[in-house]
C-alpha cells in the first residue's frame, strides 16, 4: 500500500459483499483484476476507465428488463421507465455530439457497424474502407467478419513513406470501384482524419460515409478532434474507448432524414437504422449499458472530461516527443490524438512487437504489440507497439509523470536479450527495479473513479 492508494477490499466493499459471500471464486478474479489495475501503468490505447456512477447504473435491476422495439413501440409491457432512460440516453448522446439522431441500442461498436451496414446494403453490394491490416477494424469488412462475408469489400491504404491518408489516391480508387459506402475510421492512425474530404469523395461518387470514430469519440466530443457528425451520413463508435460503459453508438447529423438512396421505399435513413437495429442484427437492448451511457453522456458535458480530452492529447504528444528524442522511431514523426505508433524494430533489429509488449508487461506496463502500416511481420509477432494516454490521463498523470514512463520503457526495450521473434530474457534486478518504480507511480495516482 501506498499513501492515498485506495484499496480493492474499500472499493468494493458496499456493492460486492453480497458476490463475496455467494460466489467467493469470482469475487477473488474481480479484486485480482483491480489490484491488476490499480498496481500497473494502463497504456492501451483501446482502453479507459468508466466512473463510479456508470458502474452502478451498469450493476442495477434495470439490466432485468426486457423488451424489443423502440420508446412507444414496445413489444412486452411494463416499459415507461426504460423508455425513458432509452430517450434520455439519445437526448444526451445527441446534446454531447451536435447530433440530430442517436441510437444508444448497439450491443458493441462492431454491431453499430453491422447495423449501418445492413441497413443501406444489399449482399454484394460494394464497400471501400480502411485496410485491415493497416489498422481498420474487422466490422469494416475484413474477411473474417460478417461484413467481410456479405459485402464485397476494397482497400485503401496509408501512403507508404509518411504514414498517412492519401486522399487523393483514396478518391482515384473510389472512382475506379464506385462503392454504395465509404467507411473511414482506424484503431491505428495517429493523425487527424479528414472527415470534410472523405465526404467530398463520397458525394463524388454517389456513395454513403460511415465514420467509425471508435477510437476518437472522447476527442470528437470535446472539440479535440474535428467532428464528422455533420459531415458522414452515419457516425459510429464505441462508448468504452471515450470512457463510458462497454457498448456501442450510431449518430446523424444533417442527413439524417434524407431518404434512402438504393431502395424503391421512401423510407428516411434513420428509420432504416432503427428497422436494421431491431430485429435486423439485434435482439433485445441491454437497459443497464443504456443508463449507464446516460450516466457518461452527461459527465461528458463536464468542463473536467473536455480538458481531460485535450490533455490525453498533450500526454500522447509529450510521450512521442520524448520517444523519438531517444531515437525510437514514430510512426508519422508523433501524434494528433491519444495513441503513439512505433516501430520497435527500427531500434534494435531483431526487437519485435511481441517482445516489446510482453518485456513491458513483465515490468508493469500494460501496452498492444500492433502491426503496422506495410508490416512484414507476422500477425501475431509485429513490428510496432501502440502506446495510448487516457487511462494514465484518467488518473490524474501529467507531463513529468509522462517522462518518467518514457524512460522506463526505454530502459526495458534497450535492455531486453531477444532471442527469437518470442522468446527473450530480462534481467530479474532490472525487471524488479523498473516494477517497482511503476508501483509507487501507480500508487501516487490512484485509479480515480
Ligand atoms: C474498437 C473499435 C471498434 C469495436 O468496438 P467493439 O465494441 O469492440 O465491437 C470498432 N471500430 C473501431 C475503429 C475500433 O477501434
Amino acid at each position: 500500500m501506498f499513501p492515498g492508494q485506495l484499496s480493492s477490499q474499500a472499493f468494493h466493499e458496499d456493492i460486492f459483499s453480497t458476490l463475496r459471500d455467494d460466489d467467493s471464486r469470482i469475487y477473488e478474479l474481480i479484486t485480482k483484476e483491480y489490484e491488476r489495475l490499480q498496481n500497473t501503468l494502463q497504456l492501451i490505447a483501446a482502453e479507459n476507465q468508466c466512473s463510479k456512477a456508470v458502474l452502478a447504473a451498469l450493476g442495477s435491476v434495470i439490466q432485468n428488463k426486457t423488451t424489443e422495439g423502440f420508446p412507444g413501440a414496445r413489444y412486452h409491457g411494463g416499459c415507461e421507465v426504460v423508455d425513458e432512460v432509452e430517450r434520455l440516453a439519445a437526448a444526451r448522446a445527441k446534446e454531447a455530439f451536435g447530433a440530430k439522431y442517436a441510437n444508444v441500442q448497439p450491443h458493441s461498436g462492431s454491431q453499430a457497424n453491422q447495423i449501418c451496414m445492413t441497413a443501406i446494403l444489399k449482399a454484394g453490394d460494394k464497400v471501400l474502407s480502411h485496410g485491415l491490416e493497416q489498422g481498420g477494424h474487422p466490422s469494416h469488412g475484413g474477411s473474417g467478419s460478417l461484413t467481410g462475408k456479405f459485402f464485397e469489400i476494397e482497400s485503401y491504404f496509408v501512403d507508404k513513406r509518411s504514414f498517412l491518408l492519401d486522399y487523393d489516391a483514396i478518391r482515384e480508387q473510389a472512382f475506379k470501384v464506385r462503392p454504395k459506402l465509404i467507411v473511414c475510421g482506424a484503431s491505428v492512425y495517429s493523425r487527424e482524419i479528414d472527415f470534410k474530404r472523405f465526404r467530398e469523395i463520397a458525394d463524388e461518387v454517389g456513395a454513403y460515409l460511415l465514420a467509425d470514430i471508435s477510437h476518437l469519440a472522447g476527442l470528437v466530443m470535446a472539440g479535440a478532434h474535428p467532428s464528422c457528425v455533420d459531415y458522414a451520413h452515419f457516425t459510429t463508435t464505441s462508448t468504452y474507448k471515450a470512457g463510458g460503459p462497454r457498448g456501442g453508438l450510431i449518430l446523424m447529423g444533417k442527413d439524417y432524414d434524407l431518404p434512402m438512396k438504393f431502395s424503391d421505399r421512401d423510407m428516411p435513413l434513420w428509420k432504416c437504422i432503427q428497422a436494421a437495429t431491431f430485429p435486423g442484427v439485434q435482439g433485445t437492448p441491454y437497459f443497464n449499458n443504456m443508463a449507464a451511457k446516460a450516466v457518461f453522456f452527461k459527465e461528458t458535458l463536464s468542463d473536467e472530461y473536455k480538458a481531460r480530452q485535450f490533455k490525453i492529447i498533450e500526454n500522447a504528444k509529450r510521450l512521442a516527443g520524448n520517444l523519438s528524442g531517444l531515437g525510437y522511431d514514430v510512426l508519422t514523426g508523433g501524434t494528433d490524438n491519444h495513441m503513439v505508433l512505433i516501430n520497435v524494430e527500427s531500434l534494435r533489429e531483431a526487437l519485435t512487437g511481441t517482445i516489446a509488449q510482453r518485456s513491458l508487461e513483465d515490468c508493469g506496463m500494460t501496452v498492444d504489440a500492433m502491426l503496422l502500416p506495410y508490416d512484414k511481420k507476422p500477425v501475431f509477432i509485429t513490428s510496432g507497439i501502440r502506446l495510448g494516454t487516457p487511462i494514465v490521463t484518467r488518473n490524474g498523470m501529467g507531463g513529468q509523470e509522462i517522462d518518467s514512463i518514457s524512460e522506463l520503457i526505454d530502459v526495458v526495450l534497450r535492455e531486453v536479450k531477444v532471442k527469437s521473434d518470442s522468446e527473450y530474457e530480462i534481467d530479474k534486478s532490472l525487471r524488479d527495479e523498473v516494477s517497482n518504480k511503476v508501483k509507487q507511480l501507480c500508487g501516487r495516482f490512484p485509479m480515480r473513479y
